[in-house]
């Protein structure tokens, strides 16, 4: 059995003969033939009101902060079991981020606690869908129009994930807050190296959010048309992907079901494989609530200690599977709490402590799975 990375890009179809028609179109900069045809898939699959591709999901989280006109002094609630981003567009913008912990039962936020983070300063909650596997968004939504804040989901994970709400209705993710920004980069389930997108659901921002991607111009208006010379209208910066990007992220699309059942089987093996470790209380799995589909985004599973993960993660590596652990708690990191009172969120902790993400992408093997399980369980024996 050769080495096992913890991820590897794939090609799915026709990404290069798409790159090679984007070159041949004679417009490799932005919006391009391939832009376009993302986006339109995208608004059709999931319904949003506008798509928008952009050149990371860092970069759509930064245009949401923008479109939300965040301020200094303005407050944003975030989940500290996170990537840096969630929180970085906003402090770009000078606001205070303040955190909340993650679920017991899983590390996505914890929605029962955000109510009490909220204060006349909050401007915006910016749940995570970690893993893929939705936030209660009934729950989310109620308290954004209670207190009548700005909901932006960090759907960087959940392609292709579902929300079912209250009213049994069976929604996109991404699709439910005002704003979400997606991510392609290379280890997300849809990739094109570096690249995202900002998905509008609430129309107030459609026409803004383009001015905002082109370097705060009128620019794509121009360019259908609609006025005759265009001009600097608004801050902005220059937030959309060459169409080069775009056509390999279409050849991905036209592809995404077949890449979404094989992630899915591999992410089922594991569990079914890793379930006696877990009856036998050597580690836990994954949950996903009954609301939440899985798209299978990662596998990951958590074991009792620190100790016991960094134990685990340099078998597997001594034995060629490269696993890794994931967010280091961000309420504890040297830039916000050299700067902040750090709060005391123990599940978030516990998440960073004992969580441990196996390779899971689409060119994986069946057997590499049995190879990898039976070095956790000879590890645990
Ligand atoms: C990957 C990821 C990001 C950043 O995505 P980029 O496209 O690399 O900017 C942000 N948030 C979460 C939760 C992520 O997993």
């Amino acid at each position: 059995m050769g080495f096992i990375p913890f991820n590897k890009p794939f090609i799915a179809g026709n990404e290069l003969e798409y790159i090679k028609q984007s070159v041949e179109s004679g417009k490799i900069s932005g919006d391009g033939m391939f832009t376009k045809k993302c986006h339109e898939f995208f608004e059709q699959k999931y319904g949003f009101k506008k798509a928008l591709l952009t050149t990371s999901c860092t970069d759509a989280l930064e245009m949401a902060a923008i479109l939300c006109n965040i301020a200094t002094g303005d407050e944003v609630i975030v989940p500290a079991y996170t990537f840096v981003s969630t929180s970085n567009a906003f402090v770009l913008r000078g606001a205070k981020i303040v955190f909340a912990d993650s679920r017991a039962d899983h590390p996505g936020i914890d929605e029962d606690k955000i109510e009490q983070l909220i204060t006349p300063k909050t401007k915006a909650i910016v749940p995570v869908h970690y893993a893929g596997v939705a936030c209660d968004m009934d729950k989310i939504m109620a308290l954004a129009v209670k207190y009548n804040l700005y909901v932006i989901e960090d759907a960087a994970q959940c392609i292709d994930g579902y929300y079912t709400g209250n009213d049994g209705r069976q929604r996109p993710l991404g699709s439910i807050g005002h704003l979400a920004a997606f991510s392609f980069h290379e280890t997300k389930n849809i990739i094109c190296g570096e690249g995202g997108m900002l998905a509008i659901n609430d129309e107030q921002f459609a026409k803004r959010a383009e001015i905002i991607r082109e370097k705060g111009t009128n620019r794509s208006s121009f360019f259908r048309g609609e006025i005759d010379k265009y001009g600097w209208v608004d801050i902005g910066s220059s937030f959309l992907p060459s169409d080069i990007i775009a056509a390999f992220l279409y050849g991905q699309l036209e592809n995404l079901d077949k890449i979404q059942q094989r992630r899915i089987e591999l992410w089922q093996q594991y569990l079914s494989l890793l379930k006696p470790l877990a009856d036998a209380g050597k580690v836990k799995l994954p949950t996903v609530p009954a609301y939440s589909t899985n798209n299978a985004h990662m596998f990951y599973l958590l074991t009792n200690s620190l100790d016991e993960r960094s134990n685990l993660i340099a078998y597997l590596r001594k034995n060629a599977v490269y696993s890794v652990f994931h967010y280091v708690s961000l309420h504890k990191s040297e830039y916000y709490a050299s700067d902040n009172e750090v709060p005391n969120l123990p599940l978030c902790d516990r998440y960073a402590d004992t969580l441990v993400r196996l390779p899971l992408f689409y060119e994986l093997k069946d057997s590499d799975i049995q190879h990898i399980v039976s070095l956790i369980a000879s590890f645990y024996n």
